[in-house]
């Protein structure tokens, strides 16, 4: 990488942030754009926040700006509100101990920033710039670490991960979202600090997994997260699969579905999730999205991507029926996105036979959808009150049953959803009992 990027273009600084340090700096105080911005800023990434930080207290930031939202006073954190958007300054802190390897049990407030740098997690996020002065404050060496591509633990990396157990999942997830390589000590310090991992969050845990999947390819990060054993404290099952064949593919089972995941586009983190785990099995699926705190609708979203993926009759002889009973459970509107997923699996796998298998039972698939064949008892062509009405059968467990048998009746010829054929199928069914 040429030295040139390694310099922060004016303009690349938006107007507002320059406005908050240049404040800061005329106050008297010392300010900087800190973390994961003057990263991004130096890959050429785009900056997802701008932070800031000062040595100013809350107070005497709120005292400089007219919009101050006190979000974080407690860890010295203000959001200042400029042109309607938010930038966060935070009063340079050391940290206390951290008794329980969540978080510190002190947090006070330092006057040099180098000491604010050294309390956080890697070289690459403990870059300050001064923007004011264009002046790099990078005690850890974090841009020869941006140039050399490596994720790096701010000192030791055991006291590191002994302090915030959640670092080890960062140290993975920055690995894939950045491509960078993960410093040998660095990872050799995670294993040692799984206790401590063990304590975090799974709530912390779980929006880790949802930026992990933002990468371009988030396999990188499930591929440390296995090595180190963080991948066997949070879902065995899948670490387990790494010890299982796929014949007629070159790689573990587990090494299948990182693929898999890696090419379904980023966007529908928990689509790329689904592909992850598509193997293991709903079971453990759904004690996973629990365990790790997924939210109802994702954990929901996940057992049933993962469910339909399996069920999918892949057998290019079998009968529209099976294809109708599929979507019943798959549901017309996740169509798109189990294709997307099943098409991904067959293409890692590279067999030909299956993609064009795959490809001729999803048009079937979307035939049956145009066609709106029925596939779900409300669309049937009679109800329970024609059934009332025309064969006298009260609301009962009995008429619940005869409608389920209609609607297997009509999964398999959908030209039997006619309201008269359906009630002498019905009378007759109901006579026989
Ligand atoms: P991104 O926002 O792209 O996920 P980021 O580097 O901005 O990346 P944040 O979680 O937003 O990450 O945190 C901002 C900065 O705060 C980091 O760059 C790092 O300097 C510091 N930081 C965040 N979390 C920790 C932690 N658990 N331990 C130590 N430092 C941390
Ligand atoms: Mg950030």
């Amino acid at each position: 990488m040429s030295e040139a990027r390694f310099r922060i273009e004016h303009g690349a600084i938006p107007e507002p942030v320059r406005r908050v340090c240049s404040t800061l700096h005329k106050a008297g105080f010392g300010a900087w754009i800190v973390g994961g911005c003057v990263r991004d800023l130096l890959l050429g990434r785009p900056i997802s926040d701008w932070d800031v930080c000062s040595s100013a207290t809350p107070e005497q930031v709120q005292k400089l700006f007219r919009k101050v939202i006190p979000t974080g006073i407690q860890h010295g954190t203000v959001t200042v509100v400029l042109d309607g958007v938010h930038y966060e300054v935070t009063t340079l802190r050391g940290e206390g101990a951290y008794s329980d390897g969540r978080r510190p049990d002190s947090v006070f407030y330092v006057d040099d920033v180098r000491e604010d740098l050294a309390r956080r997690d890697f070289t690459v996020n403990a870059i300050a710039y001064d923007v004011t002065r264009d002046e790099f404050i990078d005690p850890f060496d974090g841009r020869d670490d941006l140039r050399a591509k490596v994720v790096r633990a701010v000192g030791d990396g055991n006291e590191r991960f002994r302090e915030d157990g959640l670092r080890v999942l960062r140290a993975a997830r920055f690995s894939a979202t950045l491509e960078f390589a993960l410093d040998d000590a660095t990872r050799d310090a995670i294993r040692p600090n799984l206790p401590t991992f063990r304590k975090v969050s799974r709530e912390r845990v779980r929006d880790e997994w949802m930026k992990t999947m933002k990468a371009r390819r988030p396999s990188r990060a499930f591929s440390v997260m296995n090595e180190t054993g963080i991948l066997d404290e949070l879902c065995p099952e899948l670490a387990a699969s790494s010890r299982l064949r796929v014949p007629g593919f070159n790689g573990s089972l587990f090494e299948l579905s990182l693929a898999v995941m890696d090419a379904i586009e980023p966007g529908d983190a928990v689509l790329r999730l689904a592909a992850l785990l598509h193997a293991i099995g709903d079971k453990s699926v759904e004690r996973f999205a629990k365990g790790n705190k997924f939210s109802n609708d994702e954990r929901e979203r996940l057992v049933h991507l993962t469910r339909s993926a399996s069920e999918f009759p892949m057998d290019r002889t079998v009968a529209d029926a099976a294809l109708r009973r599929w979507l019943r459970g798959a549901t017309r509107g996740a169509v798109s996105e189990l294709a997307t997923l099943m098409r991904a699996k067959a293409a890692v796998l590279g067999d030909g036979d299956g993609i064009a298998t795959l490809e001729a039972l999803l048009e079937r698939v979307d035939e049956i959808v145009v066609r709106r064949d029925p596939i779900d008892a409300r669309e049937l062509a009679v109800n329970g009150e024609d059934l009332q009405r025309s064969l006298g059968i009260a609301p009962s467990k009995q008429m619940g049953q005869l409608l389920a048998w209609a609607l297997q009746e009509v999964l398999d010829d959908p030209s039997r959803n006619e309201r008269e054929t359906l009630l002498a199928m019905i009378r007759a069914r109901a006579e026989s009992a």
